[in-house]
Protein backbone atom coordinates (compact mmCIF):
# COMPACT_ATOMS: atom_id res chain seq x y z
CA UNK A 1 0.00 0.00 0.00
CA UNK A 2 1.18 3.49 -0.69
CA UNK A 3 1.16 6.63 1.04
CA UNK A 4 -1.03 7.98 -1.35
CA UNK A 5 -3.40 5.18 -1.36
CA UNK A 6 -3.93 5.44 2.36
CA UNK A 7 -4.19 8.86 2.59
CA UNK A 8 -6.84 9.08 0.03
CA UNK A 9 -8.74 6.48 1.83
CA UNK A 10 -8.72 7.22 5.36
CA UNK A 11 -9.81 10.97 3.78
CA UNK A 12 -12.64 9.77 2.12
CA UNK A 13 -13.50 7.26 4.73
CA UNK A 14 -13.52 10.25 7.21
CA UNK A 15 -10.41 8.98 9.07
CA UNK A 16 -8.23 11.83 8.88
CA UNK A 17 -8.28 15.06 7.02
CA UNK A 18 -5.83 17.47 6.65
CA UNK A 19 -5.43 20.83 8.46
CA UNK A 20 -7.41 23.95 7.14
CA UNK A 21 -7.64 22.27 4.09
CA UNK A 22 -9.83 24.82 2.84
CA UNK A 23 -7.60 27.60 3.40
CA UNK A 24 -4.53 25.17 1.33
CA UNK A 25 -3.74 23.18 4.13
CA UNK A 26 -2.02 24.10 7.33
CA UNK A 27 1.91 21.82 7.25
CA UNK A 28 2.08 18.87 9.44
CA UNK A 29 -1.28 18.81 11.34
CA UNK A 30 -4.50 16.54 11.14
CA UNK A 31 -7.61 16.09 11.85
CA UNK A 32 -9.27 13.55 13.04
CA UNK A 33 -12.66 13.39 11.60
CA UNK A 34 -16.24 11.20 12.76
CA UNK A 35 -14.31 7.78 12.46
CA UNK A 36 -10.86 8.51 13.27
CA UNK A 37 -11.42 10.32 16.74
CA UNK A 38 -13.65 7.53 17.57
CA UNK A 39 -10.58 5.13 16.22
CA UNK A 40 -8.49 7.16 18.24
CA UNK A 41 -10.37 7.31 21.56
CA UNK A 42 -10.68 3.58 21.22
CA UNK A 43 -7.12 2.77 21.35
CA UNK A 44 -6.52 5.44 23.76
CA UNK A 45 -9.55 3.36 26.03
CA UNK A 46 -7.01 0.50 25.20
CA UNK A 47 -4.01 1.70 26.10
CA UNK A 48 -5.34 3.11 29.66
CA UNK A 49 -7.25 -0.09 30.40
CA UNK A 50 -3.88 -2.19 30.15
CA UNK A 51 -1.91 0.35 31.53
CA UNK A 52 -3.89 1.75 34.46
CA UNK A 53 -7.07 -0.51 34.89
CA UNK A 54 -5.03 -3.71 35.02
CA UNK A 55 -2.53 -2.73 37.36
CA UNK A 56 -3.29 -1.26 40.89
CA UNK A 57 -0.13 0.70 41.11
CA UNK A 58 -0.27 2.74 38.64
CA UNK A 59 -2.73 5.93 38.32
CA UNK A 60 -3.85 7.64 35.77
CA UNK A 61 -3.30 11.91 35.22
CA UNK A 62 -4.00 14.60 33.08
CA UNK A 63 -1.78 17.61 33.23
CA UNK A 64 -2.05 20.99 31.57
CA UNK A 65 -0.32 21.70 27.99
CA UNK A 66 1.35 24.63 29.52
CA UNK A 67 3.59 24.24 32.33
CA UNK A 68 5.87 26.67 34.57
CA UNK A 69 8.90 27.50 31.98
CA UNK A 70 11.36 26.35 34.95
CA UNK A 71 10.38 22.58 34.03
CA UNK A 72 11.77 22.68 30.14
CA UNK A 73 15.35 23.66 31.86
CA UNK A 74 15.07 21.15 34.63
CA UNK A 75 14.60 18.76 31.50
CA UNK A 76 16.77 19.93 29.53
CA UNK A 77 14.56 20.91 26.53
CA UNK A 78 15.19 24.34 26.68
CA UNK A 79 19.16 23.79 26.45
CA UNK A 80 19.47 20.54 23.80
CA UNK A 81 16.21 19.77 22.81
CA UNK A 82 17.42 19.86 19.14
CA UNK A 83 17.43 18.60 15.68
CA UNK A 84 20.13 19.38 13.31
CA UNK A 85 18.48 21.12 9.91
CA UNK A 86 20.56 22.13 6.70
CA UNK A 87 18.83 24.69 4.14
CA UNK A 88 19.02 23.82 0.47
CA UNK A 89 20.27 27.48 -0.71
CA UNK A 90 18.74 27.50 -4.18
CA UNK A 91 14.93 26.52 -2.90
CA UNK A 92 15.10 27.03 0.82
CA UNK A 93 13.52 23.90 1.11
CA UNK A 94 14.73 22.19 4.88
CA UNK A 95 15.96 18.70 5.64
CA UNK A 96 16.92 16.82 8.83
CA UNK A 97 20.80 16.59 8.48
CA UNK A 98 20.40 13.22 10.52
CA UNK A 99 17.99 11.82 8.58
CA UNK A 100 20.19 12.53 5.25
CA UNK A 101 23.25 10.61 6.72
CA UNK A 102 21.00 7.76 7.63
CA UNK A 103 20.14 7.41 3.75
CA UNK A 104 24.34 6.66 3.35
CA UNK A 105 23.80 4.47 6.07
CA UNK A 106 25.74 6.83 8.67
CA UNK A 107 24.09 7.07 11.87
CA UNK A 108 24.83 10.27 13.41
CA UNK A 109 21.33 10.52 15.74
CA UNK A 110 22.42 12.37 18.80
CA UNK A 111 25.45 13.24 17.18
CA UNK A 112 27.13 17.02 17.70
CA UNK A 113 27.35 19.57 15.42
CA UNK A 114 30.89 18.83 13.86
CA UNK A 115 30.53 15.48 13.60
CA UNK A 116 27.38 15.75 11.34
CA UNK A 117 29.29 18.91 9.71
CA UNK A 118 32.35 16.69 9.13
CA UNK A 119 29.78 13.82 7.13
CA UNK A 120 27.67 16.36 5.54
CA UNK A 121 30.92 17.79 3.94
CA UNK A 122 32.46 14.51 2.85
CA UNK A 123 28.90 14.00 0.79
CA UNK A 124 28.76 17.85 -0.34
CA UNK A 125 32.59 17.49 -1.83
CA UNK A 126 31.20 14.09 -4.13
CA UNK A 127 27.92 15.72 -5.12
CA UNK A 128 26.00 13.49 -3.35
CA UNK A 129 23.40 15.82 -1.50
CA UNK A 130 20.63 16.58 -3.90
CA UNK A 131 17.81 19.05 -3.02
CA UNK A 132 14.75 16.97 -3.38
CA UNK A 133 12.58 19.54 -4.65
CA UNK A 134 15.06 21.74 -6.81
CA UNK A 135 17.63 18.94 -7.38
CA UNK A 136 20.03 21.40 -6.42
CA UNK A 137 23.22 20.52 -4.11
CA UNK A 138 24.20 23.57 -2.48
CA UNK A 139 23.05 23.57 1.16
CA UNK A 140 23.84 25.30 4.03
CA UNK A 141 26.17 23.76 6.98
CA UNK A 142 23.88 21.79 9.84
CA UNK A 143 22.48 24.22 12.95
CA UNK A 144 20.37 22.96 15.94
CA UNK A 145 17.47 24.06 15.81
CA UNK A 146 14.96 23.70 18.81
CA UNK A 147 12.13 21.74 18.95
CA UNK A 148 10.32 23.27 21.42
CA UNK A 149 7.21 25.87 20.27
CA UNK A 150 7.30 29.02 22.03
CA UNK A 151 3.98 31.18 22.94
CA UNK A 152 3.49 34.09 25.15
CA UNK A 153 0.63 32.44 27.28
CA UNK A 154 -0.25 35.16 30.02
CA UNK A 155 2.14 37.76 29.18
CA UNK A 156 1.21 41.17 28.80
CA UNK A 157 2.36 41.84 25.88
CA UNK A 158 2.64 39.82 22.79
CA UNK A 159 6.60 40.41 22.03
CA UNK A 160 7.88 37.00 22.57
CA UNK A 161 11.25 37.47 24.89
CA UNK A 162 13.56 35.04 27.38
CA UNK A 163 11.54 36.42 30.40
CA UNK A 164 7.74 35.67 29.04
CA UNK A 165 7.98 32.59 26.52
CA UNK A 166 5.89 30.10 27.65
CA UNK A 167 5.83 26.46 25.81
CA UNK A 168 2.77 23.69 25.03
CA UNK A 169 4.68 20.54 26.18
CA UNK A 170 7.28 19.10 23.89
CA UNK A 171 6.28 15.61 25.75
CA UNK A 172 3.72 14.27 28.27
CA UNK A 173 5.96 12.65 30.98
CA UNK A 174 7.21 16.19 32.41
CA UNK A 175 3.59 16.83 33.70
CA UNK A 176 4.19 13.48 35.15
CA UNK A 177 7.33 13.96 37.35
CA UNK A 178 6.26 17.49 38.68
CA UNK A 179 3.16 15.42 40.23
CA UNK A 180 4.92 12.78 41.74
CA UNK A 181 4.88 14.31 44.82
CA UNK A 182 1.28 14.74 44.67
CA UNK A 183 0.04 11.54 43.18
CA UNK A 184 2.12 9.39 45.98
CA UNK A 185 1.07 11.40 48.48
CA UNK A 186 -3.18 11.86 47.61
CA UNK A 187 -2.82 7.70 46.24
CA UNK A 188 -0.70 6.33 49.16
CA UNK A 189 1.38 5.09 46.70
CA UNK A 190 4.54 2.99 47.55
CA UNK A 191 7.24 2.41 45.13
CA UNK A 192 7.20 0.70 42.80
CA UNK A 193 4.00 2.40 41.37
CA UNK A 194 3.62 4.47 37.67
CA UNK A 195 1.80 7.32 36.90
CA UNK A 196 0.22 7.05 33.27
CA UNK A 197 -1.43 9.91 30.94
CA UNK A 198 -2.07 10.82 27.48
CA UNK A 199 -2.35 14.23 26.05
CA UNK A 200 -1.36 16.49 23.18
CA UNK A 201 2.63 17.25 22.79
CA UNK A 202 3.83 19.99 20.66
CA UNK A 203 7.29 20.10 18.76
CA UNK A 204 8.63 22.18 15.59
CA UNK A 205 9.53 19.42 13.58
CA UNK A 206 11.93 20.59 10.95
CA UNK A 207 10.51 18.43 8.34
CA UNK A 208 7.24 16.53 8.81
CA UNK A 209 6.46 14.86 5.49
CA UNK A 210 5.30 11.58 6.42
CA UNK A 211 1.41 11.89 7.21
CA UNK A 212 0.59 11.41 10.75
CA UNK A 213 3.70 9.80 11.53
CA UNK A 214 5.89 12.80 12.35
CA UNK A 215 3.76 15.86 12.89
CA UNK A 216 3.86 18.81 15.12
CA UNK A 217 1.08 18.55 17.30
CA UNK A 218 0.39 14.91 18.08
CA UNK A 219 -0.75 12.47 21.41
CA UNK A 220 1.92 10.86 23.45
CA UNK A 221 0.53 7.81 26.11
CA UNK A 222 3.04 7.70 28.50
CA UNK A 223 3.52 5.75 31.47
CA UNK A 224 6.48 6.62 34.35
CA UNK A 225 7.22 3.52 36.47
CA UNK A 226 8.78 4.55 39.77
CA UNK A 227 11.20 2.29 40.96
CA UNK A 228 13.81 1.16 43.53
CA UNK A 229 17.61 1.91 41.94
CA UNK A 230 18.66 -1.80 42.33
CA UNK A 231 15.17 -3.21 39.97
CA UNK A 232 15.15 -0.29 36.91
CA UNK A 233 17.26 -2.82 34.68
CA UNK A 234 14.59 -5.69 35.72
CA UNK A 235 11.69 -3.72 35.54
CA UNK A 236 13.06 -2.39 32.01
CA UNK A 237 13.13 -5.87 30.79
CA UNK A 238 9.73 -6.58 32.47
CA UNK A 239 7.91 -3.60 30.54
CA UNK A 240 9.18 -3.93 27.40
CA UNK A 241 7.83 -7.91 27.52
CA UNK A 242 4.95 -6.34 28.63
CA UNK A 243 4.66 -4.03 26.06
CA UNK A 244 5.17 -6.63 23.23
CA UNK A 245 2.59 -9.00 24.84
CA UNK A 246 -0.06 -6.44 24.39
CA UNK A 247 0.66 -6.01 20.47
CA UNK A 248 0.35 -9.51 20.10
CA UNK A 249 -2.20 -10.83 22.80
CA UNK A 250 -4.56 -7.70 22.98
CA UNK A 251 -4.42 -5.93 19.82
CA UNK A 252 -3.44 -9.20 17.88
CA UNK A 253 -0.42 -7.63 15.77
CA UNK A 254 1.60 -10.13 13.37
CA UNK A 255 4.80 -9.97 15.38
CA UNK A 256 6.83 -9.73 12.17
CA UNK A 257 5.68 -6.53 11.87
CA UNK A 258 7.43 -5.66 15.30
CA UNK A 259 10.73 -5.70 15.87
CA UNK A 260 13.28 -4.30 19.22
CA UNK A 261 16.07 -1.54 17.94
CA UNK A 262 18.32 -0.67 21.16
CA UNK A 263 19.89 2.73 20.89
CA UNK A 264 23.15 2.50 19.44
CA UNK A 265 23.77 5.71 21.43
CA UNK A 266 22.22 6.65 24.73
CA UNK A 267 21.73 10.00 26.61
CA UNK A 268 24.06 10.47 29.06
CA UNK A 269 22.03 9.88 32.01
CA UNK A 270 20.06 6.91 30.81
CA UNK A 271 20.87 2.91 31.97
CA UNK A 272 18.92 1.56 28.38
CA UNK A 273 16.66 2.58 26.03
CA UNK A 274 15.17 0.87 23.09
CA UNK A 275 12.70 1.60 19.97
CA UNK A 276 9.86 -0.61 19.52
CA UNK A 277 9.89 -0.24 15.60
CA UNK A 278 6.27 -1.14 13.39
CA UNK A 279 6.81 -2.20 10.05
CA UNK A 280 5.23 1.11 8.31
CA UNK A 281 4.80 -0.44 4.69
CA UNK A 282 3.21 2.52 3.38
CA UNK A 283 6.66 4.51 4.80
CA UNK A 284 9.24 2.28 3.54
CA UNK A 285 9.27 -0.04 6.24
CA UNK A 286 10.63 -0.30 10.21
CA UNK A 287 9.91 2.92 12.37
CA UNK A 288 9.80 3.77 15.93
CA UNK A 289 6.41 3.57 17.52
CA UNK A 290 7.02 3.17 21.01
CA UNK A 291 10.32 3.74 23.21
CA UNK A 292 10.78 2.24 26.11
CA UNK A 293 13.64 3.67 28.40
CA UNK A 294 14.99 3.17 31.80
CA UNK A 295 16.08 6.97 32.55
CA UNK A 296 17.93 6.49 36.27
CA UNK A 297 17.13 9.48 38.80
CA UNK A 298 17.94 11.94 36.14
CA UNK A 299 14.33 13.32 36.10
CA UNK A 300 13.24 13.54 39.76
CA UNK A 301 16.44 14.62 40.65
CA UNK A 302 16.57 17.64 38.32
CA UNK A 303 13.29 18.56 39.03
CA UNK A 304 14.40 18.31 42.97
CA UNK A 305 17.35 20.41 41.79
CA UNK A 306 15.85 23.23 40.07
CA UNK A 307 12.12 23.46 42.42
CA UNK A 308 14.20 22.98 45.54
CA UNK A 309 11.84 20.59 46.14
CA UNK A 310 12.16 17.22 47.92
CA UNK A 311 11.30 14.32 45.57
CA UNK A 312 13.18 11.55 47.41
CA UNK A 313 11.47 8.09 48.42
CA UNK A 314 11.38 6.55 52.15
CA UNK A 315 9.84 3.97 53.53
CA UNK A 316 10.10 2.33 57.01
CA UNK A 317 13.79 0.45 57.25
CA UNK A 318 15.03 1.77 54.31
CA UNK A 319 17.59 4.71 53.46
CA UNK A 320 15.55 7.64 51.69
CA UNK A 321 16.39 7.15 47.49
CA UNK A 322 15.44 9.53 44.45
CA UNK A 323 12.99 6.69 42.84
CA UNK A 324 14.60 5.37 39.41
CA UNK A 325 12.23 5.79 36.42
CA UNK A 326 11.39 3.64 33.65
CA UNK A 327 9.41 4.60 31.06
CA UNK A 328 6.72 3.47 28.39
CA UNK A 329 6.33 5.94 25.70
CA UNK A 330 3.54 5.49 22.38
CA UNK A 331 2.60 8.03 20.06
CA UNK A 332 -1.14 7.95 19.61
CA UNK A 333 -0.83 8.98 16.19
CA UNK A 334 2.03 6.44 15.45
CA UNK A 335 -0.47 3.65 16.71
CA UNK A 336 -3.51 4.81 14.81
CA UNK A 337 -1.12 4.74 11.55
CA UNK A 338 -0.09 0.66 12.68
CA UNK A 339 -3.63 -0.25 13.01
CA UNK A 340 -4.67 1.46 9.60
CA UNK A 341 -1.45 -0.91 8.28
CA UNK A 342 -1.94 -4.08 10.26
CA UNK A 343 -5.82 -4.41 9.83
CA UNK A 344 -6.21 -3.14 6.21
CA UNK A 345 -7.40 -6.11 3.83
CA UNK A 346 -8.52 -6.87 0.51
CA UNK A 347 -9.76 -10.16 0.05
CA UNK A 348 -10.74 -12.20 -2.94
CA UNK A 349 -14.19 -12.56 -3.61
CA UNK A 350 -15.80 -14.87 -5.91
CA UNK A 351 -15.62 -13.74 -10.29
CA UNK A 352 -12.44 -11.65 -9.54
CA UNK A 353 -14.30 -9.69 -7.35
CA UNK A 354 -12.17 -7.88 -4.32
CA UNK A 355 -13.42 -6.23 -1.01
CA UNK A 356 -12.07 -4.16 1.23
CA UNK A 357 -11.91 -5.13 4.64
CA UNK A 358 -10.66 -2.99 7.98
CA UNK A 359 -10.21 -6.13 10.62
CA UNK A 360 -9.80 -4.12 13.43
CA UNK A 361 -10.82 -6.21 16.63
CA UNK A 362 -14.12 -4.93 18.12
CA UNK A 363 -12.86 -3.09 20.56
CA UNK A 364 -11.22 -0.21 18.44
CA UNK A 365 -13.82 -0.56 15.35
CA UNK A 366 -14.90 3.19 15.32
CA UNK A 367 -18.50 1.96 14.97
CA UNK A 368 -20.16 -1.33 15.84
CA UNK A 369 -22.93 -1.67 14.27
CA UNK A 370 -24.97 -0.65 11.40
CA UNK A 371 -27.89 -0.10 11.19
CA UNK A 372 -29.75 -1.07 7.46
CA UNK A 373 -32.78 -0.76 6.74
CA UNK A 374 -34.27 -3.03 3.12
CA UNK A 375 -35.39 0.08 1.47
CA UNK A 376 -36.26 3.70 2.11
CA UNK A 377 -39.95 3.34 2.64
CA UNK A 378 -41.40 5.22 5.47
CA UNK A 379 -42.61 2.40 7.54
CA UNK A 380 -39.16 0.36 7.40
CA UNK A 381 -37.06 2.98 8.24
CA UNK A 382 -39.09 3.90 11.45
CA UNK A 383 -38.65 0.41 12.70
CA UNK A 384 -35.08 0.36 11.99
CA UNK A 385 -34.74 3.47 13.17
CA UNK A 386 -36.58 2.48 16.72
CA UNK A 387 -33.81 -0.49 16.62
CA UNK A 388 -31.48 2.30 15.70
CA UNK A 389 -32.12 3.82 19.20
CA UNK A 390 -32.36 0.59 21.02
CA UNK A 391 -28.85 -0.37 20.06
CA UNK A 392 -27.30 3.10 20.49
CA UNK A 393 -28.38 3.56 23.82
CA UNK A 394 -25.38 0.26 24.23
CA UNK A 395 -22.58 0.69 21.28
CA UNK A 396 -21.88 3.40 18.92
CA UNK A 397 -23.77 2.91 15.73
CA UNK A 398 -24.19 3.80 12.48
CA UNK A 399 -27.99 4.30 10.32
CA UNK A 400 -27.63 3.67 6.69
CA UNK A 401 -30.89 3.71 4.46
CA UNK A 402 -28.83 4.92 0.79
CA UNK A 403 -27.75 2.72 -1.86
CA UNK A 404 -28.22 -0.98 -1.86
CA UNK A 405 -27.58 -3.31 0.51
CA UNK A 406 -24.53 -4.95 -0.98
CA UNK A 407 -22.99 -1.64 -1.41
CA UNK A 408 -23.97 -0.72 2.11
CA UNK A 409 -22.36 -4.22 3.49
CA UNK A 410 -18.80 -3.22 1.68
CA UNK A 411 -19.22 0.09 2.94
CA UNK A 412 -18.86 -0.98 6.23
CA UNK A 413 -17.04 -3.35 5.88
CA UNK A 414 -14.35 -0.79 4.65
CA UNK A 415 -14.64 0.68 7.92
CA UNK A 416 -14.41 -1.93 9.72
CA UNK A 417 -18.00 -2.58 11.37
CA UNK A 418 -18.38 -5.84 12.90
CA UNK A 419 -21.94 -6.06 12.92
CA UNK A 420 -24.74 -5.05 9.95
CA UNK A 421 -28.15 -5.11 11.20
CA UNK A 422 -30.92 -5.90 8.65
CA UNK A 423 -34.12 -4.74 8.89
CA UNK A 424 -36.57 -6.41 6.15
CA UNK A 425 -40.10 -6.62 5.94
CA UNK A 426 -40.43 -9.87 7.62
CA UNK A 427 -39.42 -7.75 10.42
CA UNK A 428 -42.92 -5.86 10.17
CA UNK A 429 -44.63 -9.17 10.08
CA UNK A 430 -44.93 -8.79 6.03
CA UNK A 431 -45.04 -12.23 3.80
CA UNK A 432 -41.80 -11.34 1.86
CA UNK A 433 -39.90 -14.77 0.53
CA UNK A 434 -36.59 -15.22 2.12
CA UNK A 435 -36.76 -12.67 4.19
CA UNK A 436 -36.76 -12.76 8.41
CA UNK A 437 -39.70 -13.63 11.11
CA UNK A 438 -42.10 -11.12 12.39
CA UNK A 439 -39.56 -9.23 15.03
CA UNK A 440 -36.37 -10.67 14.01
CA UNK A 441 -33.52 -9.07 12.47
CA UNK A 442 -30.87 -10.57 10.43
CA UNK A 443 -27.00 -9.92 11.86
CA UNK A 444 -24.73 -9.99 9.53
CA UNK A 445 -20.43 -10.87 10.12
CA UNK A 446 -17.59 -8.68 8.95
CA UNK A 447 -15.35 -11.36 8.73
CA UNK A 448 -17.53 -14.25 7.90
CA UNK A 449 -20.02 -12.20 5.83
CA UNK A 450 -22.68 -14.77 7.57
CA UNK A 451 -26.43 -14.10 8.52
CA UNK A 452 -27.84 -15.24 10.94
CA UNK A 453 -31.69 -14.37 12.18
CA UNK A 454 -32.06 -12.79 15.84
CA UNK A 455 -35.27 -11.67 17.56
CA UNK A 456 -35.47 -7.45 18.14
CA UNK A 457 -36.02 -8.74 22.10
CA UNK A 458 -32.23 -10.75 21.90
CA UNK A 459 -30.33 -8.27 19.97
CA UNK A 460 -28.66 -6.39 22.69
CA UNK A 461 -27.74 -9.18 24.54
CA UNK A 462 -26.38 -11.51 21.14
CA UNK A 463 -24.70 -8.04 20.21
CA UNK A 464 -22.84 -7.70 23.07
CA UNK A 465 -21.74 -11.78 22.97
CA UNK A 466 -20.77 -11.00 19.54
CA UNK A 467 -18.80 -8.10 20.34
CA UNK A 468 -16.87 -9.70 23.16
CA UNK A 469 -15.67 -12.78 21.31
P1 LIG B 1 11.71 10.44 16.53
O1 LIG B 1 13.11 9.86 16.71
O2 LIG B 1 10.87 9.66 15.55
O3 LIG B 1 11.68 11.91 16.32
P2 LIG B 1 11.62 10.56 19.38
O4 LIG B 1 12.64 9.52 19.73
O5 LIG B 1 12.00 11.98 19.43
O6 LIG B 1 10.96 10.21 17.94
P3 LIG B 1 10.24 10.40 21.84
O7 LIG B 1 10.64 11.74 22.29
O8 LIG B 1 10.89 9.20 22.48
O9 LIG B 1 10.35 10.30 20.25
O10 LIG B 1 8.65 10.31 21.99
C1 LIG B 1 7.98 9.12 22.30
C2 LIG B 1 6.99 8.72 21.22
O11 LIG B 1 6.20 9.86 20.82
C3 LIG B 1 7.64 8.23 19.95
O12 LIG B 1 7.96 6.87 20.03
C4 LIG B 1 6.56 8.50 18.92
O13 LIG B 1 5.63 7.43 18.88
C5 LIG B 1 5.87 9.75 19.44
N1 LIG B 1 6.32 10.92 18.70
C6 LIG B 1 7.45 11.65 18.89
N2 LIG B 1 7.53 12.68 18.04
C7 LIG B 1 6.40 12.62 17.27
C8 LIG B 1 5.89 13.42 16.21
N3 LIG B 1 6.53 14.51 15.78
N4 LIG B 1 4.71 13.07 15.65
C9 LIG B 1 4.03 11.98 16.08
N5 LIG B 1 4.46 11.19 17.10
C10 LIG B 1 5.63 11.50 17.69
Amino acid sequence: MTIETLTAFAKSRGFVYPSSEIYGQFAAVYDYGPLGQQLKKNIQAAWEKEMVQKNANIYGLDAGVFMAPKVWEASGHTESFDDPQIDCRGCNSRYRADHILEQFDIDKDRALLTEINAELDKLHAEKKIKCEKCGGTDFTPAKQFNLLVKTNLGSPTDELTAENTVYPRGETCQGIYVNFENVRQSMRAKVPFGIAQVGKAFRNEIVARQWIFRTREFEQMEMQFFVKPEDEMTEFGNWREKRLAWYRDVLKFNMENIRIKPHDKLAHYAKAAEDIEYNYTALGGFKEMEGVHARSDWDLGRHSEFSDTKLDYFEEGSERFIPHVVETSVGLNRLFLACLHEYFDTEEMKEGDTRTVLRFPAFLAPIKVAILPLSKKPHLTEKARAVFALLAEEFVCEYDETQSIGKRYRRQDEIGTPLCVTVDFGTLGEEAEGQCKKDCVTVRDRDTMKSEEVAIGDLVSYVQKQLAN
